[in-house]
């Protein structure tokens, strides 16, 4: 047959072109030795057709068609599938530093949260933790909040089936361990409440700390002492520690309990509404009716408790203006964050 050198040509054009791949350079070299204008092979075949018989030539000339045809198409698609290769090195270029994982950050609650735990774990506490759904008991009326007591009122606590209620406080936490720890307890007790209240300066969950120490002897004078040293570690050691008397039901006497503004260090700022004092806990020795509602003698043990806000203590740490960045999920604020490992 006359037509055998075009299909040995074929089928070498394919050949050679799937071993060039998407390398440029060989690309062209397989165009330069089958499509080339002056020494092709193509040329060697067209010009192969001058010589063959009349009768040969339609059949010869229809299939040289076919297989010009062929080997442009392959070429441009070869061609093209090159320069794509060729683009997307550029792009991965080896050179250039890798990219950095992204890592997360703390939580400002969360970091203040542990620094507060360390605090009290150097002072000889343990970290207590209790159910987010309590009971009544555990809630109110073990801490002296009788039924009547308004702190009950539905528009305060999120009531659920069967008696039980989201925890308004950390305080359920100390009935547990005065109900269930041997003496002397010292507790240092983090954790989530709940409220129903949403505005600009409340969240519906938010989060305290509280402590309780109780022991034979405790006096109003370890409460003042402990608190003291805890405001001077967390925030800086020059903080007066101010006690004003208050009322609380499950504590006898109560105070709420002020430090110096963190920010102008008691000269008056916006921060402390010029008074150069900040209010920041509330505390007292647990009264004795919270003790013997926990088995305890109220004539032979005492102890202290103090509570306070931990979101409000973040905001005031790092200087956060408001109390919703929280609770806002902003990646911007977090970011801030990272880094500050504890
Ligand atoms: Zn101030």
């Amino acid at each position: 047959m006359a037509t055998e050198p075009l299909e040995k040509v074929r089928q070498e054009f394919l050949a050679a072109l799937a071993e060039a791949g998407s390398d440029p350079a060989r690309v062209e070299a397989v165009r330069v030795r089958f499509a080339g204008r002056r020494s092709g092979l193509l040329r060697e075949l067209e010009d192969a057709l001058k010589t063959l018989p009349r009768e040969a030539k339609p059949g010869y000339g229809k299939a040289l068609n076919e297989l010009k045809k062929l080997i442009e198409e392959r070429l441009a698609a070869a061609q093209q599938a090159a320069e794509d290769a060729g683009a997307r090195r550029q792009v991965l270029d080896v050179t250039l530093p890798g990219r950095r994982p992204v890592t997360g950050a703390l939580h400002p609650v969360t970091l203040v949260r542990r620094e507060i735990e360390e605090i009290f774990l150097r002072m000889g506490y343990s970290v207590a933790d209790g159910p987010e759904v309590e009971d009544d008991w555990h809630n109110f009326g073990a801490l002296n909040m009788p039924p009547d007591h308004p702190a009950r009122d539905s528009q305060d606590t999120f009531f659920l089936k069967d008696g039980l209620l989201l925890r308004t406080h950390t305080s359920p936490v100390q009935v547990h361990s005065m109900e269930t720890m041997p003496l002397p307890i010292r507790v240092i007790i983090p954790g989530r409440v709940y409220r129903r209240d949403s505005d600009l300066r409340h969240s519906p969950m938010f989060h305290q700390v509280e402590g309780l120490v109780v022991d034979e002897g405790i006096t109003f004078g370890h409460l003042k002492a402990t608190l003291e040293a805890f405001v001077h570690v967390l925030f800086d050691p020059r903080l007066k520690v101010r006690f004003r008397p208050s009322f609380f039901p499950f504590t006898e006497p109560s105070a709420e309990v002020d430090i110096t503004c963190v920010l102008c260090l008691g000269t008056g700022c916006g921060m402390c509404s010029g008074s150069g004092w900040i209010e920041i806990l509330g505390a007292g020795m647990v009264d004795p009716r919270v003790l013997s509602a926990c088995k305890l003698d109220p004539e032979r043990v005492s102890g202290f408790a103090f509570g306070c806000g931990l979101d409000r203590v973040a905001l005031l740490k790092y200087r956060l203006p408001d109390l919703r960045l929280l609770f806002s999920g902003d990646e911007r604020l977090l970011r801030q964050f990272e880094g500050v490992a504890r």
